[in-house]
């Protein structure tokens, strides 16, 4: 494996999983049969890599091969009459925001970080705060180049009726190396964000309000105080935005301002540190309630302006955990995990609320479902983390729902089979040289 190094550097972006991997880093498309074969004829599993913000094991392939993406980062063809983007899998959608913004368009759908690649979008099927309008990414994929570890690169279209485009869109990184995709960006008049905060008092009000904002706002999502208890149980902050017509401000990415250097030492997150926050954050949001005009970044992406901000959950890292359950049970499912964590006293300070919408996934294991989507993320407390988070998957299996692979690091096999029950459809397409850490504790 001559374009291989080995390194035990790559860590799971929660920081409980790390491992030793053999890694490349191609600079060329033209490189990358090359590093599948030197892989496949050593009997080496491979993965492909993004910008690691997977929190679990699913980017990680412990004493396997990993190929690094994120040299490949050209954009091949823009079509500004359709805005149809071709780029490489390893182009960020940081990079895509920096080039698309000022030409007035933007991606059709962004998670909570611009420190993704295209490719590992795709591979998680990534949603926004605007589910409920646009579904995925994988909606406005158009094509896709995949290299299988035969060899054979494959152009799949939306419209292809052997499985692999489905398997794919969601598909872990399991069916080949995303070379290249080809996604359809959408128009916007300003970079500027028009944006309502609503602070609402408990689970209730939080459904009431999303109810109500579904058919008015692009973007809805909802931040909870999860230590809150009895009557407050849920309270929150309900944010509704929309792309604020007309201005022309644009907002240049820059570096994070603020980055956290080292691991902080664990005491500096406790339960009373968490909890102060918590209550500090509703009561200053409740205050500053209202409706404001601000720039897209830290609307879309507020953690981006700390870098390595999972540093603060220090060496012992933190687990995240977001699940759905579906619509008829979402208002007792959702009550019945906020009085599980705040009983544990187990806070999170990113615990994140929102409806997703009726517009089906593409992909075979694709994470999101009509429903209610509750994402935490808790430091790790070992064992007594470890018990909450069995409590909730508890909840969750008995409400039909099922967790995000890509925040998870954890679950059982059966859980998963559970969630998805199209894996063994997926199987079918998986590429007999990939795997993952992940895939093998599900599928083995
Ligand atoms: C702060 C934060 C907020 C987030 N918010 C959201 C959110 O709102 N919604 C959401 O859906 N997710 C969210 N995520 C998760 C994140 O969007 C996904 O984990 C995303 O897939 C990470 O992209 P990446 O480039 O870092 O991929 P990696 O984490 O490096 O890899 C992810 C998967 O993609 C595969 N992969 C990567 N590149 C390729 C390729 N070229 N070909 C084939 N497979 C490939 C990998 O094998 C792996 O299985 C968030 C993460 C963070 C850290």
């Amino acid at each position: 494996m001559r374009s291989f190094v080995s390194t035990d550097d790559i860590r799971s972006w929660g920081g409980i999983l790390q491992g030793q991997h053999f890694v490349s880093q191609p600079n060329w498309r033209d490189q990358l049969p090359r590093s599948i074969a030197e892989a496949r004829d050593a009997g080496q599993s491979l993965l492909a890599i993004g910008l690691g913000r997977s929190y679990g094991d699913s980017g990680l392939n412990p004493g396997g091969a990993i190929v690094d993406m994120t040299a490949l980062d050209r954009i091949i063809s823009f079509d500004p009459a359709t805005g149809l983007l071709r780029a490489e899998a390893g182009l960020s959608f940081a990079d895509i925001l920096d080039l698309f913004v000022r030409r007035g368009f933007f991606l059709p759908v962004t998670p909570g970080t611009r420190f993704v690649t295209l490719g590992g979008a795709i591979a998680n099927d990534v949603h926004g705060k605007n589910h409920h309008r646009a579904g995925t990414i994988g909606r406005w994929v158009r094509r896709i180049g995949l290299l299988r570890s035969d060899g054979t690169e494959i152009e799949l279209r939306d419209d292809d009726q052997t499985g692999l485009f489905a398997a794919t869109i969601g598909g872990l990184g399991l069916t080949g190396l995303i070379t290249w995709a080809e996604i359809e960006l959408m128009r916007i008049p300003s970079a500027l964000m028009d944006v309502e905060t609503l602070p609402f008092a408990n689970v209730d009000e939080f459904f009431a309000v999303a109810a109500e904002s579904e058919d008015s706002a692009d973007y809805t999502v909802a931040w909870v105080d999860c230590l809150a208890k009895g009557n407050a149980l849920g309270r929150g902050l309900f944010t509704r935005g929309r792309h604020a017509p007309g201005g022309t401000k644009l907002a240049r990415v820059g570096k994070p301002k603020l980055t956290v250097p080292f691991s902080m030492p664990s005491f500096v997150l406790n339960n009373l540190s968490i909890g102060l926050f918590n209550s500090l954050y509703f009561y200053r949001g409740r205050r500053a309630a209202g409706k404001a005009t601000t720039p897209y970044l830290p609307y879309f992406y507020p953690l981006d302006s700390i870098g390595h901000w999972n540093r603060i959950y220090g060496r012992r890292g933190m687990y995240q955990y977001q699940s759905v359950v579906p619509p008829v049970v979402a208002r007792d499912a959702t009550t019945e995990m906020l009085k599980a964590i705040s009983k544990a006293g187990e806070g999170s300070f990113l615990a994140v609320l929102k409806t997703f919408g009726e517009k089906t996934s593409p992909g075979l294991l694709s994470f999101p479902q009509a429903g209610t989507t509750l994402a935490l993320d808790f430091p790790n407390r070992g064992q007594l983390t470890l018990d909450l988070l069995s409590r909730l998957d508890d909840i969750v299996r008995e409400a039909g729902g099922r967790l995000y692979p890509a925040k998870d690091g954890r679950i059982s096999a059966a859980m998963f089979r559970a969630g998805y029950p199209a894996w063994e459809a997926f199987a079918q397409h998986v590429d007999p040289v990939f795997s993952s850490a992940f895939w093998r504790r599900i599928s083995e």
